[in-house]
């Protein structure tokens, strides 16, 4: 897969993929992450990419002629259109099942906007989507293309040790995961659960549903209802609701 991020920061998209698990997927060409800088394409003498709003108000608007001549130059280079996804407080908030979905694509364009915004007619022109992370404002789409990019990377195949390594996280099968522990046995005082000591894998198994079906239940119920569950699961979440009625 081949992400391209428009940004009129490149080296700030750059820092990040270098590092980590998605810099090591880059280096061994599972997927490729470009940051291209906008700027590059403006037509303005000073290099300018950004005007006053029409009508008045505070801030600056990115311009559209700058944004709609990096993404062409971008459709000519791949030989096709890419999806082209804006990081906006007024899209859709992203979520695990929006990520798994653009996995999937070959391309995907993501543009950050800046300062107050973008002019609003190149977002008609050519936006596919708009998607936000989340019911707050940044002063920049970088921060927000930058988790949707590595939240679609760690699911590329080769990027992650194995399928499990994403399929059994929290929100993939909308539920949350259940608690892990690492070496030692003990500490401060505090032990692992036995089950996990014992090498029965059946258990194990058994015992890691029902934490993450109870911790589901408690932090986030309004998931429960977009889970696959079997009846014997939906049965022992019913008893627990019971059991948290007759306690309070
Ligand atoms: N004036 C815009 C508004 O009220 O909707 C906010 C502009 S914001 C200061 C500048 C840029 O940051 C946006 O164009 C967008 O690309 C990005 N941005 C800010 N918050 C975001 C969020 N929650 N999700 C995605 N992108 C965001």
């Amino acid at each position: 897969m081949r992400i391209d991020i428009l940004t009129l920061f490149p080296e700030m998209c750059r820092s990040v993929f270098t590092e980590s698990i998605i810099g090591r997927a880059i280096t061994k060409g599972i997927l490729q992450i470009n940051a291209i800088n906008i700027r590059d394409y403006t037509l303005d003498k000073h290099n300018r990419v950004d005007d006053t709003p029409y009508g008045g108000g505070t801030g600056m608007l990115m311009q559209a002629q700058p944004i709609y001549d990096c993404y062409q130059a971008l459709c000519k280079e791949l030989g096709t259109r890419p999806h082209l996804v804006y990081m906006s407080p007024q899209g859709k908030v992203l979520t695990q099942q929006k990520a798994i979905e653009l996995s999937k694509l070959p391309n995907l364009c993501i543009l950050c906007g800046h300062y107050e915004g973008v002019d609003e007619r190149v977002l008609e022109e050519i936006v596919d989507e708009e998607i936000s992370i989340g019911d707050y404002v940044l002063t920049g789409g970088e921060l927000p293309a930058l988790v949707l990019a590595d939240c679609i990377a760690r699911m590329i195949d080769g990027v992650l040790a194995n399928e499990d390594a994403y399929t059994f996280e929290s929100h993939y099968n909308s539920l949350l995961e259940y608690p892990q522990y690492t070496k030692p046995a003990v500490w401060n005082g505090r032990e692992v659960p036995s089950v996990l000591l014992s090498g029965h894998h059946a258990n194990i198994d058994k015992w890691r549903r029902e934490e993450s079906l109870k911790r589901t239940y408690y932090r986030r119920p309004e998931l429960l209802t977009k889970a696959d569950l079997s009846e014997k699961e939906k049965k022992y979440l019913s008893e627990l609701a019971l059991s948290v009625k007759e306690e309070t």
